[in-house]
C-alpha cells in the first residue's frame, strides 16, 4: 500500500488533471491511496469568499461565481459529455456553499471558514476521481471526514490519532480489497459533531502522512512542480540544488524553520513508523526526486530558509527588574492566546525578544495586552534568515548589506533577524 499526494499545482487545470492520470499509469501499484488538494488557487479564493461573507467586505456571490466558473471550465475540458454525473455533483456542491452564504454567520469566523474553505478539496477530489474512472483508472472517492477525526479547533484541527487509526483500519483495508485506488481529500477532517475542520494551510501533506501511518504504508510520495527538496526556495535564491537524500531529523528541522516544501507536521508520523517519504516532480515522474528517511547522514551543503515580513517584539519589565520565569509564563500565555507562532526568541536580563510573522491584527491585540504589564518595542518589515549547516562564508555573503538585529547560532543552525542597510537608513 502506498500513498500519493497531489497538491494544488498538480491539478490546477484540465491538462494537469490529465497528467495525474499519466503519473498513475506510470506507477501501476497494487493498492494506492491518492490524496488531493484543492485545485490551483482555490483555497485562497475560498478564503477570500469567507472573508467577504463574514465581514461583508466584498461581493461574496461574485467570488463564488468565479470559483464555480473555474471548476466548471476544467470539467468541460475533461468530460466532453454534458450529461456526465460530475456536472450534477458540482452543481450540488455549489448549492451547499450558496446555502451557507445566504444566511448571516451564526458562529465564529474560524468555524465558518472551515465549512466553506473545505469545499475546495471536496470539489477537486470529486473531479479527479470521476476523471480517473472515466479514463479507466478505477477508483473510489472517499470522504476523509469520516476517517480523520479532530477536535473542534477550527482552522487548526488537532487530530485524534487513536480514533482516527481505529476508523481508518476498520474502513480502508476492506475498501482497498474491492478496488485498487481510493481518492480522498487532503487538508480536512471531521469532528464528533459532524462539522468540518481544516488542519492548517498546506495541510494535505499531513493528511497523506496520517493515512500512511494508520495503514502502515510502504511509502508516501508527494508530487510537486519542483524536482524534489531544494536547498533553498528558488523564489529567493538564484542557484538552488536538489537534495537527493534527507534524514527525518534534517527534514523536520528545515520545515520547522519555515521551508515550505513540505508541511512541518508531515514528518513525525512517518518517522514514528519508519515510512520513507519521496518528493518528486509530477512533470518528470520518472526522475529521482528526494527521499526522506531514517539516517544519520548530514547534508553536505547549506540549506537556506528566508522569511520576509517579520516583526521583532521586544518586551521589558517597566521597572527595570529582571525577566523571570513568572513573567515568561505570562508572556507565553499571551502568545498562545493570540495564536501567534514564535519563529525565534532571545532572552537577556531585562528584555525578551520575539520574532514572528507579521499578522497586523493579531499583533496589535497582543501588543496591547503586553503593554498592560511591560514596556513593548517593536520593529517590523524585517527578514529572518535561517541557515542549516552554515559556514562563516555563507553567513558573510548573506549579511553583507544587512543590519543584524538578533543572531543565534547552534552547532548546525544559524538564525538572523535582519533588515537591509537602506531600510535602516
Ligand atoms: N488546499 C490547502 C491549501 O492550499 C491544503 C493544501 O494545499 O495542502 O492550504
Ligand atoms: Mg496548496
Amino acid at each position: 500500500m502506498q500513498v500519493f499526494k497531489f497538491g494544488g499545482a498538480s491539478v490546477k487545470d484540465a491538462e494537469n488533471v490529465k497528467n495525474v492520470a499519466e503519473v498513475l499509469r506510470q506507477f501501476p501499484l497494487s493498492k494506492l491511496c491518492v490524496v488531493v488538494s484543492a485545485m490551483g488557487k482555490t483555497t485562497n479564493n475560498l478564503e477570500r469568499l469567507t472573508k467577504a461573507y463574514f465581514y461583508k467586505s466584498e461581493d461574496a456571490e461574485a467570488i463564488l461565481e468565479e470559483i464555480k466558473t473555474y471548476h466548471f471550465n476544467i470539467c468541460h475540458e475533461l468530460f466532453p459529455s454534458p450529461a456526465h454525473h460530475i456536472f450534477t455533483e458540482l452543481e450540488n456542491s455549489f448549492v451547499e456553499i450558496h446555502w451557507i452564504i445566504e444566511d448571516d454567520p451564526t458562529q465564529g469566523f474560524d468555524f465558518e471558514y472551515d465549512q466553506i474553505v473545505s469545499m475546495g478539496e471536496l470539489l477537486s477530489t470529486k473531479i479527479v476521481s470521476a476523471y480517473l474512472n472515466e479514463v479507466g483508472i478505477k477508483n473510489k472517492w472517499v470522504d476523509v471526514r469520516s476517517l480523520i477525526q479532530t477536535d473542534n479547533t477550527y482552522r487548526e484541527g488537532k487530530v485524534d490519532f487513536p480514533l482516527t487509526e481505529t476508523l481508518i483500519t476498520k474502513d480502508v483495508p476492506p475498501l482497498l480489497k474491492s478496488v485498487d485506488i481510493m481518492v480522498t481529500q487532503g487538508f480536512i477532517g471531521g469532528t464528533s459533531e459532524n462539522f468540518t475542520t481544516t488542519l492548517g494551510r498546506e495541510g494535505s501533506d499531513y493528511t497523506a502522512s496520517i493515512l500512511a501511518y494508520c495503514l502502515n504504508a510502504e511509502s508516501v510520495t508527494i508530487w510537486k512542480d519542483v524536482p524534489g527538496v531544494l536547498n533553498a526556495d528558488p523564489k529567493w535564491f538564484a542557484r538552488t540544488k536538489k537534495i537527493d537524500e534527507l534524514s527525518y531529523h534534517d527534514a523536520i528541522e528545515l520545515t520547522y524553520y519555515g521551508a515550505t516544501v513540505i508541511h512541518p507536521k508531515t514528518i513525525k508520523p512517518l518517522q514514528n513508523k519508519n515510512i520513507p517519504l519521496y518528493v518528486k516532480s509530477f512533470l518528470e515522474p520518472k526522475s529521482e526526486g528526494t527521499i526522506i528517511r531514517d539516517g544519520e547522514k548530514r547534508l553536505n551543503i547549506p540549506s537556506y530558509i528566508f522569511k520576509v515580513d517579520q516583526v521583532l517584539i521586544s518586551i521589558q519589565p517597566k521597572d527595570f527588574s529582571f525577566i523571570a520565569e513568572d513573567n515568561l509564563s505570562d508572556i507565553f500565555e499571551l502568545f498562545s492566546k493570540h495564536g501567534i507562532k514564535i519563529n525565534l526568541m532571545q532572552l537577556s536580563a531585562i528584555s525578551f525578544s520575539v520574532c514572528c510573522d507579521s499578522d497586523p491584527d493579531k499583533i496589535k491585540c497582543l501588543v496591547e495586552e503586553l503593554q498592560q504589564q511591560f514596556k513593548v518595542l517593536y520593529n517590523s518589515g524585517l527578514e529572518l534568515m535561517t541557515v542549516r549547516y552554515y559556514t562563516q562564508e555563507t553567513i558573510d555573503s548573506l549579511t553583507s548589506n544587512k543590519v543584524i538585529l538578533v543572531e543565534q547560532r547552534s552547532r548546525f543552525t544559524v538564525q538572523m533577524v535582519m533588515k537591509s542597510e537602506a531600510q535602516a537608513g
